[in-house]
């Protein structure tokens, strides 16, 4: 990664000048922006020239509040870069067959070109079977079971929204990734895995920790590129990274806050205060990952029209 003049710190350390990166932020609400303009020009393209509007259906399940926030978040992204959004809404006491049945019919519509199942499902619906009912054609979150193989093969096809994310934040800020060391807290299907394998085609080294993992800070320190996905907030401390290390915050978890408008506000992974000032870049919670997986999706969305139509 560059440094630049105006982020250099140069302390004077045992009589030697000592120069350090000072802390940026990896700004996932500015760079979400410029590639959603991007996209809405390609879309118009798309549309100039007679060709279909990629069109985008979510399926919503029961009334979580945070679920119909992202799905009205998922909505909002594809009016703004020109996509047609379809969004299907069903009360939770829905079987499991008749949800089949809902994505089986998506799936023989030709005027649909992505679909999303919004997790969590009521728990007497096995979301695996559902989700691996959606068509690999219109997977666009890229957890179908042929997505995730062309994903960990390198071949083209739909990433998951969230490594997907990450890597386009990485890449506009030019972090150099060959070579270095990336050590990803977490093991998920949906970040943890798929991000183990995006950052080894980016030519890292990768150590993926988790919970069973003995002496993690050990391993966290050796980090050019912390990604932390677990779930904890706070978890990562200030101690546990290197000086100059990049950090990418993946968490978000809902705390109680009364002083807030919703109630609640959004925590990272990261205690942002101990570890922002040894870190060159780090990510905002909220403003960083989030806005980027958003962003992915809306990739993806443009992509099954490439890919499959
Ligand atoms: P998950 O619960 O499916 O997986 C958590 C992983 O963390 C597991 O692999 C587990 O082994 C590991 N883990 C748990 N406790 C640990 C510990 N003490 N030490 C080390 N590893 C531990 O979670 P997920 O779906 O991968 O999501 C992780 C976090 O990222 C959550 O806060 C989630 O809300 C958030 N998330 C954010 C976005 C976004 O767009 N910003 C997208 C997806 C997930």
């Amino acid at each position: 990664m560059g440094l630049d003049n105006t982020n250099i710190l140069i302390i004077i350390c045992n009589n030697l000048p000592y120069k350090y990166k000072t802390m940026e932020l990896l700004n996932g609400n500015e760079v979400s922006k410029k590639i959603k303009i991007e996209i809405k020009e390609k879309v118009d393209f798309i549309k100039a020239s007679g060709k279909k509007t990629p069109h985008l259906a979510a399926i919503l399940v029961g009334g979580d509040g945070a679920s119909m926030t992202y799905v009205a978040a998922k909505e909002k992204d594809c009016h703004e870069v020109g996509f047609d959004s379809t969004v299907l809404r069903f009360d939770a006491s829905i079987t499991e067959e008749e949800l089949i049945n809902e994505v089986i019919k998506i799936n023989e519509n030709p005027a649909i070109d992505g679909l999303i199942v919004q997790l969590p499902l009521p728990k007497h619906i096995n979301e695996k079977k559902i989700t691996e009912t959606i068509s690999y054609k219109k997977d666009v979150d890229g957890f179908h079971p042929m997505n995730v193989g062309l994903m960990f093969k390198g071949l083209r096809t739909f990433l998951p929204a969230t490594p997907y994310g990450i890597v386009k934040l990485l890449e506009h800020y030019q972090i150099e990734t060959t070579g270095k060391h990336c050590v990803i807290i977490g093991r998920s299907d949906i970040v943890g895995k798929p991000m183990s394998a995006l950052m080894l085609q980016k030519n890292c080294t990768v150590t993926v920790v988790h919970s069973k993992t003995v002496d993690l800070p050990s391993f966290t320190r050796e980090a050019d590129i912390v990604i932390a996905a677990l779930g904890i907030p706070g978890f990562l401390k200030g101690d546990m990274i290197k000086a100059g290390a990049v950090v990418v915050d993946v968490g978000i978890t809902r705390i109680e806050d009364s002083s807030t408008k919703t109630g609640y506000k959004l925590k990272g992974d990261v205690d942002f205060d101990s570890v922002a000032p040894k870190s060159s870049w780090i990510t905002p919670v909220p403003g960083g990952v989030g806005p980027m997986t958003r962003v992915g999706l809306l990739l993806n969305t443009l992509e099954a029209i490439e890919l499959y139509k």
